[in-house]
């Protein structure tokens, strides 16, 4: 069955954090947006939100941690990068105060849900399939599935809008003419750990429930989160490559790997993998344009950060901001699609960005090359 759906100023592609934002901050300022979203990219597991990109989610709503989305506070990094003595810095160096660790899933559907509030069309359940260009906009053909899971197509719809916004996350390369220019090629291994809590030998009054965990070894980097639960979630950060040499199990050589830190090891000595251990595309990405004639991308669709920064929320709601305000100032200056002025503004502060974390990464990487722990 094929239906039309009613035309938008903007259609945003994508219900993550920057596809969420920008919608938000669209319809604050007078747009009317719509937001398609289909879950089967989405992503699972506990992530940071930085300070600053909490205080920001709270200016729009002041009890969305303590309600929408609880999670535990974290107060500070513990940090081990090429020394054997942890270093732990409050906050994360981050002015604005604590982060918070969150299930992902969670945060997600709340920051929808405050977008839905501000009175965007909300498509649920909708996978844009292909977008193309017409006279005077956009024209995008989506497949409803009914679930979030990818059952068989049940539906097949049109929608029109003036302008794009691109927040598909990773998943972006699959639209418009556009190419990854820089690509790293780190793979994430990640697992809940349910944790019997044993001291570091290293430094004991260093564990605490309230840190994320950073740690550095001569095949890859490690971090590990504080569940609700008590509990971790631990992932590890390894070259593809490198990790198509080694021939074991996966969980084998995640706990072997595991064991080889000094961090790491003794906080979660004892712990038992009660999920599946599940890969994650990892490192940078960065694209030749983050915006053009008519459309703007957001979030990790315009450049996706390493995750080693602990930043990538705090990007998609920096970017979303950047980029509606750019859509927003097209729109009212009534600007036709060739006027390209506001796109090119946020299409070079991609760029800045993206070379700010760049040279912020290889300092990492640089340490990890020089890592004794082996
Ligand atoms: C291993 C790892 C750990 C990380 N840890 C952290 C952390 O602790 N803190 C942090 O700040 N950042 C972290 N990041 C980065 C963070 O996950 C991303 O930067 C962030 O999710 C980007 O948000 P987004 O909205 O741009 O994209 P996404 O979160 O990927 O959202 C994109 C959305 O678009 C939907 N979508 C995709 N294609 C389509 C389509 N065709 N039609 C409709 N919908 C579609 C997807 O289902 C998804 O819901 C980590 C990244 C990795 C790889």
């Amino acid at each position: 069955m094929s239906t039309s759906r009613p035309n938008a100023d903007v259609i945003v592609v994508g219900g993550g954090p920057a596809g969420a934002i920008c919608a938000l901050m669209l319809a604050r300022g007078g747009a009317c947006v719509s937001l398609l979203h289909w879950g089967g990219y989405a992503t699972e597991g506990i992530e940071l939100v930085s300070g600053r990109a909490r205080r920001f989610i709270e200016q729009h709503c002041s009890d969305f941690f303590s309600q929408a989305a609880p999670g535990v506070e974290i107060h500070e990094t513990v940090s081990l990068w090429n020394t054997r003595k942890p270093v732990t810095f409050n906050a994360m160096f981050n002015p604005w105060g604590p982060g918070v660790a969150i299930e992902r899933p969670l945060f997600d559907g709340a920051l929808r849900n405050l977008a839905s509030a501000a009175g965007i069309s909300m498509i649920a359940d909708a996978k844009v399939v292909e977008i193309e260009r017409t006279g005077d906009g956009w024209r995008l053909l989506t497949r409803s599935t009914g679930a979030s899971s990818g059952d068989a197509d049940t539906e097949r719809s049109s929608i029109r809008a003036r302008f794009l916004v691109l927040a598909t996350g990773r998943a972006a390369t699959a639209f418009l003419d556009r190419s990854s220019v820089a690509e790293s090629s780190q793979i994430a291994l990640m697992t809940s750990l349910q944790a019997q809590h044993a001291e570091p030998a290293c430094a004991p009054a260093l564990r605490s429930h309230d840190a994320l965990y950073i740690e550095a070894t001569g095949s890859g980097w490690w971090y590990a989160l504080p569940a609700a639960d008590g509990g971790y979630f631990a992932g590890f950060c390894i070259d593809r490559n490198e990790l198509k040499q080694r021939r074991v199990p996966l969980k084998d050589f995640f706990f072997q790997e595991l064991q080889r830190t000094s961090l790491l090891s003794p906080l979660l000595s004892g712990t038992t993998s009660i999920a599946p251990i599940c890969g994650r595309t990892a490192g940078a990405i960065t694209f030749n344009r983050a915006a053009g004639d008519g459309w703007i991308a957001v979030g990790d669709a315009a450049f996706a950060s390493d995750p080693l920064s602990g930043m990538g929320i705090e990007w998609a709601i920096e970017s979303a901001q950047l980029g509606a305000h750019a859509l927003l100032e097209a729109m009212q200056r009534k600007m036709q699609r060739g006027s390209t002025a506001a796109f090119a503004e946020y299409d070079d502060a991609v760029s800045a960005h993206a070379t700010r974390h760049g040279k912020t990464a290889a300092q990492h990487y640089g340490w990890l090359q020089e890592s004794k722990y082996k």
